[in-house]
């Protein structure tokens, strides 16, 4: 996966970058970027518990997906209707009593873009089913950092009530919880339950853990590396649920 990832990377960043003087410029390499946590947000330092689903996780190329630059800025569709969106809006309220959330007009700066969008269908084997949500990011360099950006699909066709619970799944997602939790009390479990369940203890314990973790988004790449970061975006990642 890794090295996968890093392939990705050097092709990208290859060809777009302007060589200085007149050598050419080697690919960057992931091992550029330190790799360590970022101080733990004062928001997240009350939410302790003994139990939390941390080792259930994806690892990623670039370590935890952790934000460390705050308020966390996200964007609703702006052609979506007002209700819809008001009724998406309480939901972000709910994370961001654990992480500072802020809404934002312009959905080029924001940090997560949430769409009222039909996702594409899903592939389940041989058989393709419709997908009520999905979450993506994206990695990018921006002021010799690499960057991440998160967009969540929430499908049109579900009732407020399942949209919210799908949002509030996603965001989780969008917040650091690459993965998925064991138990149907947690936001963060693998499927769909009738009764979705309000944030969990659990739930932001692993968050918690996920901003404990190292990682390589938002340190500035070392100085003496031999690459040089463009703006470019080199790698996106989906997840269905
Ligand atoms: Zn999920």
């Amino acid at each position: 996966m890794a090295a996968a990832i890093a392939l990705v990377l050097a092709i990208a960043l290859a060809a777009p970058l302007t060589a200085r003087e007149d050598t050419d410029v080697d690919p960057i390499r992931l091992d550029d970027v330190p790799y360590q946590p970022h101080p733990l947000p004062e928001s997240l330092r009350a939410s302790f518990a003994e139990e939390h689903y941390g080792d259930q996780l994806q690892e990623t190329a670039v370590g935890a997906l952790v934000w460390s630059h705050f308020p966390v800025t996200v964007y609703f569709d702006g052609n979506a209707p007002e209700t819809w969106q008001s009724q998406m809006m309480s939901v972000v309220e709910q994370w961001g009593e654990y992480l500072p959330l802020q809404q934002i007009e312009e959905s080029e700066r924001a940090n997560i873009v949430i769409w009222q969008r039909r996702p594409p269908p899903r592939r389940v084997g041989d058989d393709f089913r419709a997908a009520a949500a999905r979450v993506s990011y994206e990695l990018y360099w921006r002021e010799q950092r690499l960057g991440h950006r998160f967009e969540i699909l929430l499908s049109p066709t579900q009732g407020t009530e399942a949209a919210q619970a799908a949002l509030r799944h996603e965001l989780g997602h969008a917040l650091g919880i690459w993965g998925h939790s064991d138990r149907p009390t947690d936001v963060m479990y693998y499927s769909q339950v009738r009764r979705p369940p309000m944030i969990s203890a659990r739930d932001l314990a692993t968050l918690r853990y996920v901003y404990e973790q190292p990682t390589r988004l938002g340190w500035p790449i070392r100085p003496d590396s031999a690459g040089w970061p463009t703006e470019d975006s080199f790698e996106t990642v989906s997840k269905d649920t």
